[in-house]
């Protein structure tokens, strides 16, 4: 069997997106945070920084709730919890 690249894999979610973002950044800690680690840790390339506005833009429509951003945070300022009810990602190859 074909091994699938991880973009591959992304591709068979199926996501249902709240209006409301469940990952809220606290943004005065991320503009003094020197890693920035979840710009590089997330699989699914939720966080981005925007150097001209000094602020972590947050995908979070395709967050894939694996919860490593939550882990690795340095400052542990990043609010995260689980899409309510029926949003968020869907899984269908286990
Ligand atoms: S690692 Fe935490 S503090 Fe640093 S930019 Fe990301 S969310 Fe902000
Ligand atoms: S929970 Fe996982 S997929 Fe979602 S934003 Fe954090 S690292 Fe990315």
């Amino acid at each position: 069997m074909k091994k699938q690249s991880l973009e591959e894999k992304l591709y068979t979610l199926k996501f249902n997106p709240d209006i409301y973002s469940h990952l809220n950044p606290d943004q005065n800690c991320c503009k003094k945070c020197t890693e920035k680690i979840c710009t590089i840790i997330c699989p699914a390339k939720v966080y981005e920084w925007n150097e001209e506005e000094q602020k972590l833009n947050v995908n979070f429509e395709n967050c894939l709730e694996c919860g490593a951003c939550r882990i690795s945070c340095p400052s542990k300022t990043l609010m995260w919890e689980y899409p309510k009810g029926t949003k968020g990602v869907t899984f269908k190859q286990g």
